[in-house]
């Protein structure tokens, strides 16, 4: 159905927000194409993150530098201690091999992230989990449609969150949603997202607002009648980019088993200057890319400067992501393709 008539029926009913039938309605069609059952549609992906947190009650957590600043700017106003712990260089997740036996036996929980939609090492962090007693929450914004193992990299952990924001995969202007393993935190999260209220509207937990309007789940609605058609171009096009730019630059190293979504094209360049270089070269192209994730969080103030992170601190300054959005054709990426393989050559000749 087109947006405006889910638009004209939410004025007919004059119920635009607090768990009406859009929101209803969406929440059911995600766990039916997701394969997953406890599913909490919020107002966007880091009011997931508040909530997933206060969810699992954490106090002190392990996680990544190399992630968009959501995830430890939601852990930093919940008043939760954060240690970093550094990435793979090859998967750019946090490596599970690397977390220190200290930091494990101080926190209690792990905000791991599945960069670009890459799972993680799901398998050894649940060990670590078990072994340490730990909750898992991942940070899964990139993963609408992401598989692992035969299922949604979504049912892995004590929950993960995910962002239906304009610039994902699948969006909804605006929103969020939270996966839970178990009902019980479910139930839990429902009533802190609309200020911590049983159903008798009495506060029996301390809440927030994060509830998703019937607007927003209205777009969520009519976006997802393309969902498929989305995300089987978006691959498509990643496997062209993949293709042509292989031997020109390094790419992220996928998980064996797992099926991508195509939300991002990631590229490594050799070091920062070539990066800057192709930045502006392919801005006087009309081309525009983004440096994601830049900085690496790790070396700001903002989040406590801490022990240098060799591996987030080198894929921070060296990682571009080029265009990547429903309309671009095969051809437009072949035409981007052989500007960046020229303007790489032409910088690698001159030094
Ligand atoms: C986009 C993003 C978020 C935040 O989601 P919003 O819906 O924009 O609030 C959190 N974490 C990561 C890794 C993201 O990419």
């Amino acid at each position: 159905m087109h947006y405006q008539s889910h638009i004209s029926d939410i004025f007919q009913r004059n119920w635009l927000t607090n768990n009406g039938p859009c929101v209803e309605m969406l929440t059911e069609k995600l766990k039916g194409y997701l394969g997953v059952e406890h599913l909490l549609l919020v107002a966007n992906g880091t009011l997931a993150l508040h909530v997933a947190y206060q969810t699992m009650s954490i106090t002190k957590t392990i996680t990544t530098p190399f992630t968009f600043a959501a995830t430890s700017g939601a852990l930093r106003l919940q008043n939760i201690q954060m240690r970093f712990s550094d990435v793979c260089d090859k998967t750019f997740n946090l490596d599970p091999k690397k977390v220190k036996e200290q930091d494990l036996e101080w926190a209690d929980s792990l905000v791991p992230v599945h960069v670009f939609g890459n799972p993680c090492d799901v398998n050894a962090i649940q060990s670590l989990a078990e072994k340490y007693n730990l909750k898992v929450i991942y940070d899964a914004a990139h993963c609408f449609g992401s598989e692992y193992q035969g299922q949604s990299l979504l049912n892995f952990g004590d929950c993960a969150t995910l962002s239906l924001h304009a610039t994902k995969m699948f969006h909804s202007v605006e929103g969020g949603a939270i996966i839970f393993k178990h009902q019980a935190d479910f139930e839990k999260a429902k009533k802190i997202i609309n200020f911590g209220q049983n159903q008798s509207q009495l506060p029996v937990l301390v809440g927030t607002n994060a509830k998703m309007s019937e607007m927003h789940a209205a777009m969520g609605l009519s976006v997802f009648e393309s969902v498929d058609l989305i995300m089987s171009h978006r691959r498509a096009l990643q496997q062209e980019y993949i293709k042509q730019l292989t031997e020109y630059v390094d790419l992220q190293e996928h998980a064996i088993g797992a099926e991508f979504n195509g939300a991002y094209m990631p590229t490594l360049l050799k070091n920062q200057d070539e990066l800057l270089y192709l930045k502006q070269k392919l801005e006087d192209n009309g081309i525009q890319t983004r440096r994601y994730f830049y900085p690496c969080l790790s070396d700001l103030d903002t989040y406590a400067k801490s022990v240098a992170m060799p591996n987030a601190r080198s894929i921070s300054s060296r990682i571009l992501c080029l265009p990547m959005y429903y309309d671009l054709s095969f051809e437009d990426v072949g035409i981007i393709c052989n500007i960046v393989k020229s303007i790489l050559t032409n910088f690698r000749q001159k030094v």
